[in-house]
This record gives C-alpha cells, structure tokens and sequence, in this order.
C-alpha cells in the first residue's frame, strides 16, 4: 500500500552533476513504479565496520533519514544494506548529502565490495572459521572506486561454515570458512549464481582447489579479477559472464598460484601430475 508520500524539500549543496553523484545515481538509485519517486539503497559496507553493522547513533540518525525521505519506511535489503523506498527524485541530492555525512554514501552497491559476509567464528558459535577479518581485509582492499566501478558487477559471498548464511555457494567468488586440525582455512568457489543476474539461473559456484589461509584469500581473489580483467572481451562483458565463456580453468589456476606457501603449491602440483 502507497504510504502518505511528502517531499522533504531540504537545501543541498550537492554539485549534482559531480562524478561522486552521479555514480551514486546509477549504483544505489533505482527506478520506482511512480514515475516521480525512486528506491534508494544505502550502502553498509564501510571501513571500520563489519558488513551490515550500524551503531546507535547511525541507526537513530536512519530513523531521521527515513522519516524526512521515505515516508517513515526503510528496509533491511537481502546484501545487508538498508533501502529507502519512497524517496521523491527531487529529494535525491539532499538524501545524497545527508548519507555521506553518515557513510552510507558509497557508490558501490552491487560491486565487489558490496559483499554478503556472517558474523563467522567472532559471533557464531557454530563456525569453523571468522568471516569478519576476512571481510575487513577484503573492504581495505576494495576502496578504490575507480577499479570497482571497472570491475562491474561482482556478488562475492562469504560463509563461516557449511551452514552457508552467507550464501558463498551463490557468490560468483564464494568463499566457506573450513577446520583443518584445529585451523581455520577458506575454501574458494567460483560461478555460482543466485539466479538475479541477467545470463544466468541460480547455481552454486565450483571450488577451485585446496584450501587457502585467511593471509592467501586477498591475493587469490585478486589474482581471479586480473585474470578477468586479461580475458573480458571490453569492460562490457561482466566477470560472470566472462568465467562462463572461458570456463573456470585459468582462473582456477590463477587463484592457486596465488597462494604463500612453495610446498603446498609443489604438494599440489606432484599431486595432480599423480592423478
Ligand atoms: S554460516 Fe555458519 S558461521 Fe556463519 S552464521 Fe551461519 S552457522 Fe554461523
């Protein structure tokens, strides 16, 4: 049901036609079903912050937020972000301005580092291994805007154990908290799908090798984007899209040569000229 809908005509000093804005417009803004309203998503994935966490003060300053743009309503979104449904298109720069000084401005929803992560061993007591460091270590590297834009679309998920709250096994990088002898290692899954993107039905994404150290996990997911990046056809063909025409070979290969330790690569490699 419509709620009743006011503008909030509030001041801002957005320059909006800045670069900043506008990619805030084509990333967190969508379309809406009355032609003068849009669905805004803010994003909680920050530095500093666990994926999805607010603190007090953040969720009492939502409230405002939610009040004066969206008719008193937000939604808690399935990637751990929070949506405001009916927010008026003249009210965009004003709602832009007062999310960034929350920071809840980044321009990154359904980038990579709009990831869906559990809380993992620092919270569950059913995990075999912490998400959130893993999580943290991913978000420092992600920071550049530039190069996540680049990236295009990315659903990276993350799972403290086989439970699967973090859905890995639907990430197009899928990562599973593992216990090894007592150690926490990090499987890695590659191709799955949740079915929301445009080439594809849901599926669940294929393990490329061994498990890595939490210390290996950036570099393996770092070497899989450059190996996308070698192999996209143009910046046009999604990372998904690309896993899917060349098959998951040379990215598998990629994200196993990334790994610290000489003897599990050469254990490895005597390992598969054995087989
Ligand atoms: S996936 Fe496992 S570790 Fe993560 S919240 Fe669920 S039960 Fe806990």
């Amino acid at each position: 049901m419509v709620p009743e809908l006011k503008a909030a005509n509030l001041p801002s000093t957005v320059k909006t036609e800045g670069q900043m804005y506008q990619r805030w417009l084509r990333q967190n803004v969508r379309g809406h079903r009355q032609p003068h309203l849009r669905a805004v998503t803010l994003s909680f994935k920050r530095v500093g912050f666990a994926p999805g966490d607010a603190d007090a003060d953040t969720l009492d300053a939502l409230a405002r937020l939610a009040d004066q743009f969206s008719a008193g309503e937000a939604r808690l979104t399935h990637e751990q972000n929070l949506m405001l449904p009916w927010v008026f298109e003249s009210d965009l720069p004003a709602l832009y301005e007062a999310a960034r000084v929350l920071g809840l401005a980044q321009p990154n929803i359904g980038l990579i580092s709009d990831m869906i992560v559990c809380p993992g061993g620092d919270f569950c007591s059913l995990a075999n291994a912490r998400s959130l460091p893993i999580a943290a270590a991913l978000t420092e590297l992600f920071q550049d805007i530039d190069e996540i834009t680049d990236l295009g679309p990315i659903d990276l998920h993350m799972s403290g154990c086989i439970n699967s709250c973090g859905h890995h096994h639907s990430g197009h990088i899928g990562i599973l908290g593992v216990d090894k002898d007592g150690k926490e290692w990090y499987q890695v899954t590659l191709g799955g799908s949740d079915g929301t993107h445009l080439s594809g039905p849901a599926i669940g994404g294929k393990v490329v090798g061994p498990s890595f150290s939490a210390a290996e996990v950036p570099d393996v997911v770092e070497a899989v984007l450059t190996t996308y990046r070698d192999l996209r056809t143009s910046a046009a063909e999604h990372f998904i899209d690309t896993l899917r025409r060349v098959g998951h070979e040379p990215f598998k290969q990629a994200a196993n040569a990334a790994r610290h330790d000489p003897g599990h690569r050469a254990s490895r490699a005597a390992a598969e000229a054995a087989a």
